[in-house]
């Protein structure tokens, strides 16, 4: 008698983490949804919302709410966390800051927010593309308020960082993402102390614009880290805090560790606005760009109404 045929097992499927039911989100669609779409492949932009699988995109694309993703859709690093393409990036567009800016106007941003893939591969970093962008911004629509989201422009910041807020930004902000000790896993080509330098830098060489920084939650990191961060990121008078819920884009990325709960995402804001921000966006959803035109107006308010509280104590 033959050996039965060796039984052969199906590959493992890799194990889908499920949400908790303040994860859940509306399936993206509507009218204003696929405007927004269609405008962004009409003009060939890339947006972080699509390329980083956003989980706010129904929401903010039918408020015809995107951010930009300049530089390209391939990234120069492999971060743990980051659903965007890693490789080889392909040459600058130079219609892209004309693009951008016809994107504001024909959407109708009173603030927009935009981002980049890391260009470790261009000899400035990208800051040069950043500036063209704000320019064209300031030309066609003077009236939008304009927030980067830079990467950390590794071995180039001082030269990078001193040309783009030259540019004058409204809003500059740099994501430290995590805390320190879970750098060497979860972004492993950037250093904490560099990321934080460049917003001590931006603040220091223009006081008048407004910094801002983020972190997610869920990967590991405890109570009293996440506190260090906050200290860390005051000691170089970042104005802006935000801390959002980390969300495993494909298995082949880092685990979520935990969820957080919507209380102590409370918890953690109201010690930031202990700590001193002007302004702090803290819930499971929270994203950098996430509402991020009401809450720059509210930031606003917030350093006029600091300043004036400053002067009426002489
Ligand atoms: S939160 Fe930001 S990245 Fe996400 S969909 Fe909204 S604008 Fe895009």
């Amino acid at each position: 008698m033959n050996d039965p045929a060796p039984v052969i097992a199906a590959p493992a499927r890799p194990e889908r983490q499920r949400k908790p039911d303040w994860i859940r989100v509306k399936a993206p669609g509507g009218t204003g949804f696929a405007e927004t779409r269609k405008l962004m492949r009409d003009l060939s932009l890339n947006t972080v919302c699509e390329e980083a699988a956003c989980p706010n995109i129904g929401e903010c694309w039918t408020k015809k709410h995107a951010t930009v993703m300049i530089l390209g859709d391939v990234c120069t690093r492999a971060c743990a966390f980051c659903n965007v393409k890693t490789g080889m990036p392909r040459a600058v567009d130079p219609f892209e800051p004309e693009h951008t800016a016809e994107a504001a106007a024909k959407l109708g941003l009173k603030h927009i927010v935009i981002t980049s893939v890391d260009r470790d591969d261009l000899p400035d970093g990208g800051a040069s593309q950043f500036v063209k962008v704000i320019e064209a911004l300031r030309r066609s629509t003077p009236d939008t308020t304009i927030e980067i989201l830079t990467p950390d422009f590794r071995n180039k910041s001082m030269a990078a960082v001193e040309a783009i807020v030259a540019a004058r930004p409204d809003v500059y902000n740099h994501n430290l993402e995590t805390v320190p000790r879970l750098y060497p896993t979860i972004r492993p080509g950037a250093r904490y102390y560099a990321s934080l330098r460049l917003l001590e830098t931006v603040k220091r060489l223009d006081p008048t614009i407004f910094t801002k920084s983020g972190i997610m939650l869920g990967l590991g990191e405890e109570r009293l880290e996440v506190h260090q961060v906050m200290d860390d990121m005051r000691s170089a008078d970042v104005d802006f805090l935000t801390m959002g819920q980390y969300l495993q884009p494909t298995p082949r990325h880092a685990k979520v560790i935990d969820f957080v709960t919507p209380q102590a995402f409370d918890a953690y804001a109201q010690i930031a606005r202990a700590k001193g921000f002007l302004q702090v966006a803290s819930s499971p959803l929270t994203r950098s760009s996430y509402h991020a035109g009401d809450d720059f107006a509210q930031m606003k308010a917030a350093r006029e109404a600091r300043l004036a509280a400053q002067s009426a104590r002489g």
